[in-house]
């Protein structure tokens, strides 16, 4: 039985309703254009339910008037007059009595008979639907497949089903139910065409999202250039492609499938502007640093491939650069981390301003960056560089309040003169700035071949060096100073000596830079005092009297705040008086923090501690601090002793150093006299010790206890 209220729904409505009942006897669909309709066995029903396991009159589907423009259905368990269904009806798999429905509902009235309920919008430029002429299952066979699309139809037509009553075939439902459920309430926009270029059908989403799609066709962005790249696709073996367009500031992508069988071309249409952009940050996260905003290693090393591929003249240089801020550890450590970021930034801010165009410069770890500079016709180019970045950086920095001067220095290696390699160039940047660290502040080293050999030696010299304290490797040799006038041994000084396993005897020569370098002079300059302090008390408990121990002192333990601590506790522990106790100095000391230098040296004067300076006349040139310095004894370098018997010129140096000395009441000291007559002409210019291989070479403790015991009973023969 048909409703007899047979009306047509005013047909102003975007949605269309269409219930797809699936029977023992097969798939009919029904557009819901009525307002009522009665489901059931019976055959007085609107839509005939043909199964026996549903009741007579098994539900009831009632029109809900939503807003001006669109409907919904109301699905009822049996009658409206309440008769209810004998096994009642479950939608989306639970019972219900009244259920408002939605679309991809589905609805069971028994085991063998179901029905999908779908909502199919219509574009709102669709001609306007009228039941009467232009009802939509008129147009149904025209449109059950784009086959029978005609290029003179307009787009507009779309397929919309309604067969009451009416079995179709399984191959047009599922081409129904795809076209119903993906194209037409997918979010996402899509497009048809034919390879002429004419749009054959536009999603809602479509037209919501591109209005003048329809006007501009295949001049529209999203259509630009298509057709060209279609042409691969008709070759059967590729039927799909992607692509991005960008549309202003969007960025869309597009998955273009080209079906064969009626030549037409599928746009499905995605904006991944939100990808690209978390994207984009992402990769600029990965490869800037956060700090300083400057990139980072990783895009070093993309940087520098990307220059060498682009690279025309292949004999064109280019530069890489590593600078390294000195100290910048203990700038952190004192003032704290915030304003060393704040010195970090201020840096890298300071080297932009002397980049060319072109140039990169890259923060490549806590206190190294990295410069590429590029066009370099001239060695000469890189130094200049290179100092004009050093001479900027001299300038003293504000952070956060602080004054801070900063030295700096760079390695430079040249592509293609040092490498071609991109790992190789970096490396070799990395080992020259290594190397200038070691030349001293504010200096510049460009690389040279046996660099790396030098550096792998040093790394597993360091490694052996650290384990040398805790193999026991150390001991302390002693070598006396004898008095010009008496001969008698006046002091010894205690020199370290490393004894490896296989590399033999170090000198300390190479050790003690390296120690200084990585800090490991700390904890080595501490056990040499200890032991020092602990053998002169050793040998004074033997009975033998007082003697002198000169120990060496580094600049670095100096600079240690802790020092003047650590060398009370070594006097306590070791019970020295510490007048027997001599502390040997560089002329380096001074050249920096002199005031502070001078407060120290007096803390140790007034503990009773003796001091000398020693390789006198090696480094800072000037002698008027001599006279502001607490000290005891000036040891002249073996330099000025070396010639001495036959040079004329360091005669006169030796002679000016012991006057001035003497006239400072200092004892001088003249080091690595060999010979007899180095000893005469240094007795002749008045020097009052001597600490020399002509008397005695460094010896083991064991040795200068020998030496102790005959020491009055023999001793050295100084004539
Ligand atoms: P230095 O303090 O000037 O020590 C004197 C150096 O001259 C010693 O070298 C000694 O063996 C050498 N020498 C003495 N008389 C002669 C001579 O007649 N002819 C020659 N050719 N050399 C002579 P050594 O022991 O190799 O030490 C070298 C340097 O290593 C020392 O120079 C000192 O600066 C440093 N050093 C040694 N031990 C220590 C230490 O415990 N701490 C620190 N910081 N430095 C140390
Ligand atoms: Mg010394
Ligand atoms: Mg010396």
């Amino acid at each position: 039985m048909r409703p007899k209220e047979s009306f047509t729904l005013e047909t102003e409505e975007l949605s269309n309703h269409v219930l797809t009942v699936e029977d023992p006897q097969g798939v009919r669909n029904f557009l819901l254009d009525s307002v009522t309709y009665s489901l059931g066995r019976g055959m007085g029903n609107s839509i005939i339910l043909r199964s026996n396991l549903v009741s007579r009159e098994h539900a009831t589907l009632l029109v809900i008037a939503a807003k001006k423009s669109s409907c919904f259905f109301r699905i009822i368990d049996g009658r409206l007059d309440y008769k209810r269904s004998t096994n009642g009806i479950l939608i989306n798999g639970r019972r219900r009595f009244s259920h408002v429905l939605s679309h991809g509902d589905e609805i069971i009235f028994s085991k063998d008979t179901r029905a999908t309920y779908q909502v199919i919008s219509v574009i709102a430029n669709t001609p306007k639907i009228n039941s009467s002429q232009n009802n939509i299952s008129e147009r149904l066979n025209l449109t059950t497949s784009h086959q029978t699309f005609d290029e003179t139809e307009s787009f507009e037509l779309y397929p919309l089903q309604s067969i009451p009553d009416q079995n179709l075939s399984v191959y047009i439902r599922e081409i129904i139910n795809q076209f119903i459920s993906s194209p037409e309430l997918n979010p996402q926009p899509i497009i048809e065409l034919n390879l002429i270029g004419k749009i054959l059908y536009l999603n809602p989403a479509a037209l919501g999202q591109f209005p003048n799609l329809e006007e501009m066709r295949i001049n529209h962005p999203l259509l630009q250039e298509l057709l060209e790249q279609i042409i691969p696709l008709v070759n059967p073996i590729r039927k799909t492609f992607m692509r991005e367009v960008m549309i202003r500031d969007k960025v869309f992508e597009e998955i273009i499938h080209f079906m064969p069988s009626n030549e037409v071309i599928r746009i499905h249409i995605f904006d991944v502007t939100k990808q690209r952009q978390a994207a984009a940050i992402i990769s600029y996260q990965i490869d800037h640093d956060v700090l300083t905003g400057l990139p980072n290693r990783k895009y070093l090393h993309e940087h520098l491939i990307e220059i060498i591929e682009k690279l025309e003249d292949k004999k064109q240089r280019f530069a890489v650069l590593f600078l390294d801020i000195d100290r910048f550890k203990l700038i952190n450590n004192s003032l704290g981390h915030s304003v060393g970021d704040l010195l970090l930034k201020a840096v890298s801010d300071r080297l932009k301003t002397l980049l060319k165009q072109g140039d990169l410069i890259v923060r490549w770890g806590a206190d190294e960056f990295a410069i590429v500079a590029k066009d370099i016709n001239s060695i000469g180019a890189v130094v200049q560089i290179a100092e004009a970045m050093i001479q900027s950086l001299t300038a003293p920095f504000d952070c956060g309040g602080h004054e801070i001067h900063i030295t700096t220095c760079i390695g430079a290696s040249i592509y293609p003169d040092h490498n071609i390699d991109v790992e190789a160039l970096i490396q070799n940047a990395d080992m020259a700035m290594y190397k200038a660290k070691s030349e001293g502040q504010n200096s510049f080293q460009f690389y040279v071949p046996n660099m790396q050999e030098q550096s792998f030696q040093r790394l597993s010299m360091e490694n052996n060096l650290r384990r040398a304290i805790e193999n026991d490797e150390l001991l302390i040799y002693y070598q006396p100073q004898i008095d010009l006038i008496t001969g008698v041994i006046v002091g010894l000084e205690a020199l370290l000596r490393w004894k490896h396993v296989s590399l033999g005897s170090v000198s300390p020569s190479k050790f003690i830079p390296l120690a200084e370098e990585t800090g490991l002079i700390m904890v080595i300059g501490a056990w040499v005092l200890r032991q020092a302090c602990l053998q002169a008390v050793a040998w004074q408990k033997m009975g033998f009297p007082p003697i002198q121990i000169g120990v060496n002192l580094s600049v670095k333990q100096l600079q240690q705040k802790s020092f003047l601590s650590s060398l009370n506790q070594i006097l306590e522990e070791t019970n020295i008086d510490p007048h027997f106790l001599e502390l040997e100095i560089t002329e380096g000391i001074m050249m920096d923090n002199i005031e502070e230098k001078i407060v120290l040296l007096n803390e140790f004067r007034k503990m009773g501690i003796r001091l000398s300076i020693d390789d006198f006349g090696t480094g800072y040139s000037s002698l008027g601090y001599l006279r502001d310095l607490p000290i005891d004894t000036l040891k002249i370098d073996r330099i000025f002793i070396e010639h001495l018997a036959h040079n004329k010129h360091d005669q006169n140096i030796v002679a000016s150093i012991v006057n001035l000395s003497h006239s400072l009441n200092l004892i001088v000291i003249a080091e690595g006299a060999e010979t007899k007559e180095q000893v005469d002409v240094l007795r002749s210019l008045g020097c009052d010790q001597i600490q020399g291989y002509f008397f005695y070479k460094p010896l083991p403790a064991d040795e200068i206890e020998i030496l102790l015991r005959s020491q009055g009973i023999t001793k050295p023969n100084i004539n």
